[in-house]
């Protein structure tokens, strides 16, 4: 960090110094590998399927306060936002113990 320090801002936004040769002239002693840039991308791993899942380890009496008037209820994915909807009858297949 002491040597990160030493960089000037001159430095970080000189259009012939790359990150890759500014990191070799603060730590060419400490030796320095750079490893191949992978791009990011945002991706969720929820699907329905799993949602069903979840939905069918529930004890049934929790889902009397989950459930909306109209007796179905909507899963929403904190990760993504992306919402699963399961109406009466869908949810009696998920949990057949469940009051109707
Ligand atoms: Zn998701």
């Amino acid at each position: 960090m002491l040597l990160l320090g030493t960089v000037t801002s001159a430095e970080l936004i000189a259009p012939d110094l790359t990150p890759d040769r500014l990191l070799l002239r603060l730590f060419h002693e400490e030796g320095v590998r750079v490893f191949t840039p992978l791009e990011l991308s945002f991706a969720c791993r929820c699907s329905r399927t799993r949602v069903e899942t979840m939905l069918r380890r529930f004890p049934p009496e929790d889902f009397e306060d989950m459930k909306q008037a109209d007796g179905g209820l909507v899963v929403t994915c904190e990760f993504c936002n992306e919402r699963y909807g399961f109406n009466d009858a869908e949810l009696a297949q998920l949990q057949p113990r469940l009051r109707h």
